[in-house]
C-alpha cells in the first residue's frame, strides 16, 4: 500500500496549460476517482502519474519517492485502459505474462502469478483463448489481470468500463469495488459516470479546466457540494 502527493502539479502542451495547480493527496489503500467532464484533464492527470507524460512543474510522491523523474516501469503503478490495449496475436495467458517477461520475471514465477490473478478474475478456462475469442467484460478482465500480475503499489483506471454495455458495467463495478476491498491496493479511477463515482469512492475529486473544484467523500460533496458546478455534476439536489 502507497500514498501519493501532488504539490502544484502543472501540465503544459505548448502554450496550453492543461493542468493548472493541482494539491492532492492520496492516502494508503484509498480508492479515488477523478471526475469532471470530457476534457478537464482527468486522463493526463493519470499518465503525469503513471509516467506516460513529463510534468511541467511541480512535485510528485509516490510513497516517499519523488518521481518527477522516474521511468513509468520503476513507479510500481500499473494503468488499466478504456481501450484494453491488449496483444491480437498473444493468448490471454501470454497477455498477461508480457510484462513480467520484459521484466526477465522466470517463467515458474510468471505462471504462478498468472494462474493467481487468473483465479481472482475468474480467467481460468480463458488462458488459452486469444483477444478476439472474448466478449468486452471478459477483454476488460484480462486487461486488469495483466495489471495484478505485476503486483503494483497503485492500480490507475482510466474510464475501464465505458465500452461495456449497462448491465456488464454494473457488474464489473462490484468486481471492482470486490478487487479493491480483496488488494487493499490504492486505485485511482477516472470516469465521467456519477454513479460509478458515488459507488466506488472512498474520496471523489471534481476536476474542472485542469483545476480542483473539490475533493471530498461522496457523501460530503453529496450534502455539501462547493458550488453549482459540483452540484450538478455530482447531482445533489441543491
Ligand atoms: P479528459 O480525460 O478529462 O477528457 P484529457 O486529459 O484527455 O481530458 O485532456 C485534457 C486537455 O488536454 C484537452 O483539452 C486535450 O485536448 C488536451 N490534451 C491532452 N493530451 C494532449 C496532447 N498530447 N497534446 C495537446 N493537448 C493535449
Ligand atoms: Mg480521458
Amino acid at each position: 500500500m502507497t500514498s501519493l502527493l501532488l504539490k502544484g502539479i502543472e501540465k503544459h502542451f505548448g502554450s496550453v496549460n492543461v493542468i493548472r495547480g493541482v494539491d492532492l493527496r492520496i492516502d494508503d489503500g484509498e480508492f479515488v476517482v477523478f471526475v469532471g467532464p470530457s476534457g478537464c484533464g482527468k486522463s493526463t492527470l493519470l499518465r503525469l502519474i503513471s509516467g506516460l507524460e513529463h510534468i511541467s512543474d511541480g512535485e510528485l510522491m509516490i510513497g516517499d519517492r519523488l518521481v518527477n523523474e522516474v521511468q513509468p516501469s520503476e513507479r510500481g503503478v500499473a494503468m488499466v485502459f478504456q481501450s484494453y490495449a491488449l496483444y491480437p496475436h498473444l493468448t490471454v495467458r501470454d497477455n498477461m505474462g508480457f510484462g513480467l517477461k520484459v521484466r526477465k520475471v522466470p517463467a515458474g514465477e510468471r505462471q504462478r502469478r498468472i494462474n493467481e490473478a487468473a483465479a481472482t478474475l475468474k480467467l481460468d478456462a480463458l488462458l488459452d483463448r486469444y483477444p478476439r475469442e472474448l466478449s468486452g467484460g471478459q477483454r476488460q478482465r484480462v486487461a486488469i489481470g495483466r495489471a495484478i500480475v505485476g503486483n503494483p503499489d497503485v492500480f490507475l483506471f482510466d474510464e475501464p468500463l465505458s465500452n461495456l454495455d449497462a448491465e456488464l458495467r454494473v457488474h464489473m463495478r462490484s468486481e471492482i469495488a470486490a478487487l479493491h476491498k480483496r488488494l487493499s491496493t490504492t486505485m485511482i479511477y477516472v470516469t465521467h459516470d456519477q454513479i460509478e463515482a458515488m459507488t466506488l469512492a472512498d474520496k471523489i475529486v471534481v476536476l474542472r479546466d485542469g483545476r480542483i473544484e473539490q475533493v471530498g467523500s461522496p457523501r460530503e460533496l453529496y450534502e455539501r457540494p462547493a458550488n453549482m458546478f459540483v452540484a450538478q455534476f455530482i447531482g445533489s439536489p441543491k
